[in-house]
């Protein structure tokens, strides 16, 4: 994880999300609507990496952190995208439209690459469904994308619904997930530095007794 840097200053924290999902998904759109662009019908097509900036104010924690949103073309560019992009990215959110099954299925697939690449395992992945608008065009409840997600090993991609026609959710979900991401980076930092304290104060198994131990074994600090 590149981006956030707990020794800055409070209130100047950073973190990069890479939106990826099948075309036409809104992945553009939902990106304009955070950043206070009005939305289109047409958006010209994304081509390679496009790369926005906003900043969120994150009440729960008091805190405001710069977010990069990257917006990545179509499917069959995955592998330079990701090989130039995925590493700068903190985090990831997989678009698909709930009026289109195949988009969908589209999320499963990128579910698959991402965990094949390297260091993925722990890095947070969100699903998105776009254009909840669409009442009456549905395909995919609400309950087929949690139950998806819940599907997965720990730690699981995290659901959200969208509109980025309406702004409906937009705003809650990049804060959310800025939020979720935090907590994670803050609780894995805090597992390294306890586990690096173990480390140094368990001695190996097999090792001699400590010289200045009595017979309880306890190393006395
Ligand atoms: P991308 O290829 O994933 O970047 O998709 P775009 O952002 O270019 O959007 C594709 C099409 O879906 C465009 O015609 C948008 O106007 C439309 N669109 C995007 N988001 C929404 C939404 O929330 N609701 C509706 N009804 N249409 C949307
Ligand atoms: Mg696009």
């Amino acid at each position: 994880m590149s981006g956030v840097d707990f020794r800055r200053p409070a209130g100047q924290l950073e973190l990069s999300v890479l939106l990826l999902g099948a075309s036409a998904v809104g992945k553009s759109s939902l990106i304009r609507s955070f950043v206070g662009e009005n939305f289109r019908f047409t958006n010209p097509a994304t081509v390679g990496v496009d790369m926005k900036r906003r900043t969120v104010e994150l009440e729960k924690r008091n805190k405001i952190v710069t977010l990069t949103l990257l917006d990545a073309a179509g499917q069959n560019t995955f592998e330079s995208i990701v090989m130039s992009y995925f590493r700068s990215a903190d985090f990831y959110a997989l678009i698909f439209d709930v009026t289109s099954k195949s988009s969908f299925e589209e999320v499963d697939n990128w579910m698959k690459r991402l965990n094949d690449l390297e260091n993925m395992a722990e890095n947070c992945i969100f699903v998105i469904g776009n254009k909840v608008d669409l009442e009456k065009e549905w395909k995919v409840s609400e309950t087929e994308l949690t139950n998806f997600c819940n599907g997965f090993p720990d730690p699981k991609p995290i659901p959200f619904l969208a509109s980025a026609k309406t702004g409906e959710l937009v705003e809650d979900v990049f804060t959310e997930m800025c939020e979720i991401v935090l907590d994670r980076m803050q609780t894995k930092k805090e597992k390294d530095r306890r586990s690096t304290i173990d480390t140094t104060l368990d001695p190996p198994k097999n090792s001699p007794k400590p010289k200045n131990s009595d017979d309880c074994g306890c190393l006395i600090l």
